[in-house]
């Protein structure tokens, strides 16, 4: 079987970690703040690093200070830990309808939905292409609420001449074996508002502060440290920024390898009828981390089937998250999100990574076009 995401370790990856296992620290040692250092550069904010994107959501709402009642805007197509994060937080989840073509958060729709209890407006980069950031920031400033970006799936992309961490109030990002770069687990947090980065960095470590100017008992001995805001434990080891700040250097060549993929199907299925393929706005120079086509409702089971059959590993990215069953079906009725529905039922993502061959490439381009001819 043909993976549709697979990380890609080389020699220096595995140096880069047997090094750091001979280091004094194993945890939060020189390397994080190394990784860190080097992220901001890629990314164009201060970053702190997390244990995953899903802690990276949680560190993103509490550094907002989400609290129940509160109204996140999120799109419909993602994920569910866009969601389950402010959710478990005691937030009302808001979902706003997604654009046809890139299934990014629709900023009109966004607008529409705002209320006197919206707290944040959620974008998800969608297959690495990012959403309508300078329309979405008009809306946030208009009516006082923040923006996150959850750019799971896109870092190295850029949006008008900037890169996806520098856009929003707070950017998150994942490093999962099947995102765009790995250290297996992990994640980070991006901010050009020190504030509220600060904020989330504490929340990922257990909320102790550290800094004697900010102590609120006095008096206390060297060993003294306090928590005013409860936290968890988010930390991501250096044993796994060693591997992050490697991968890192390997970004460019990743974005490279996974764009000409991109480029060889959409040139391979440009005549098919049948299926639709991804499309790019002239102001966005994506690092694809999905390659979403779609085809009729009516054959996407039998041509996704096929394709498994055929040994091609094939994803189907996402169901709306508001039919997954935690969400009340009264609440969240299907029909609430048409567009994101009917992407669903026409989505399948073909594999899309840095190790993925010319002759695999081509055996999913044979696949692909067989399993239309005989739908
Ligand atoms: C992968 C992903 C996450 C969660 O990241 P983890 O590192 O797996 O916790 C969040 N949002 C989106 C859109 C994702 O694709």
């Amino acid at each position: 079987m043909i993976p549709y995401g697979r990380q890609s370790i080389n020699q220096n990856d595995i140096d880069a970690v047997m090094a750091a296992l001979k280091n004094d620290f194993l945890t939060t040692g020189p390397l994080v703040e190394k990784f860190e250092s080097e992220l901001a550069k890629e990314v164009g904010a201060p970053t702190a690093v997390v244990s995953s994107g899903t802690a990276a959501l949680h560190c993103a709402y509490a550094a907002i200070g989400v609290e129940t009642g509160d109204e996140i805007i999120t799109p419909p197509i993602t994920f569910i830990a866009t969601q389950a994060t402010a959710a478990i937080m005691g937030a009302k989840i808001v979902f706003a309808e997604v654009q046809p073509d890139t299934a990014n958060i629709d900023p009109r729709a966004v607008e529409a939905s705002i209320t006197s209890r919206t707290k944040a407006i959620v974008a998800v980069d969608y297959a690495g292409h990012p959403a309508d950031m300078m329309e979405l920031r008009a809306i946030a400033d208009k009516y006082g609420v923040y923006l996150i970006e959850d750019a799971a799936h896109s870092i190295g992309s850029h949006y008008r001449e900037r890169p996806v961490g520098s856009l929003a109030d707070i950017t998150t990002f994942s490093f999962f074996p099947t995102k765009n770069l790995t250290t297996a687990e992990g994640g980070a947090v991006s901010s050009l508002n020190s504030e509220l980065l600060d904020k989330a960095r504490l929340f990922s470590r257990q909320g102790l502060i550290r800094d004697f100017s900010k102590y609120r008992i006095n008096n206390q001995g060297a060993w003294h440290q306090e928590v005013h805001n409860f936290g968890l434990n988010y930390r991501l080891p250096d044993v796994l920024c060693a591997l992050g700040s490697s991968q890192l250097q390997r970004l460019a060549e990743f974005k490279k390898r996974r764009n000409e993929i991109f480029q060889t199907y959409t040139e391979a299925f440009s005549d098919l009828e049948t299926v639709v393929l991804p499309s790019m706005r002239e102001y966005v120079d994506p690092t694809w981390h999905l390659f979403p086509i779609r085809v009729p409702a009516s054959i996407r089971r039998s041509v996704f089937d096929q394709l498994k059959a055929a040994g091609v590993g094939v994803q189907v990215n996402y169901i709306p998250a508001y039919l997954h069953p935690v969400f009340d079906t009264e609440k969240y009725p299907r029909g609430l999100c048409p567009i994101a529905e009917k992407f669903y039922s026409e989505e399948i993502s073909l594999p899309i990574h840095f190790n993925l061959s010319a002759e695999e490439l081509e055996r999913i381009i044979q696949a692909l076009f067989n399993s239309i001819a005989h739908k």
